[in-house]
């Protein structure tokens, strides 16, 4: 057993932290003294230690079988939902410097950046063709 590798930990106050899955979805509240067990104890000893804890971490998928490989999995399903030709998606990144500070960021951010009204009259251009359309199912 192991702890699950995508978890965001966020202190509420002092008594509470909200835990975050970034691989199951799913979020829960620790008590501060519930975070301290599970910062403090391997995986394989939280069900001894507190056996509630242990069963609502599992629930949660916050701790998962050694040989699940939370990275490959999500990168499986990325890959399939890219794949999937039954919708199209457009992301427009309006920005390259995101304020947020991830642990796992893989982003180049660029401070200040935003887009150009070039690039918006090109974004608007491809919207009003309707490029996209023609590869939705309806
Ligand atoms: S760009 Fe990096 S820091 Fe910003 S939200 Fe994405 S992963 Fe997090």
């Amino acid at each position: 057993m192991k702890k699950a590798y995508y978890i965001h930990p966020i202190q509420l106050n002092e008594d509470t932290f909200l835990y975050y899955n970034a691989y199951s979805n799913v979020y829960l509240f620790l008590s501060a003294e519930k975070h301290n067990i599970f910062q403090a104890t391997d995986a394989n000893q939280l069900k001894l230690t507190d056996n509630e804890l242990y069963h609502k971490l599992l629930e949660g998928e916050f701790l998962l079988e050694d040989d699940i490989d939370e990275t490959k999995i999500t990168e499986f399903f990325r890959n399939v939902k890219k794949m999937d030709t039954s919708q199209y998606h457009i992301v427009i990144n309006t920005t390259l410097d995101c304020n947020l500070n991830c642990w796992y960021c893989y982003e180049s951010k660029v401070e200040g950046s935003i887009l150009t009204e070039k690039t918006i009259e090109l974004i608007k251009k491809i919207l009003n063709k309707g490029i996209w359309k023609s590869h939705t199912k309806s």
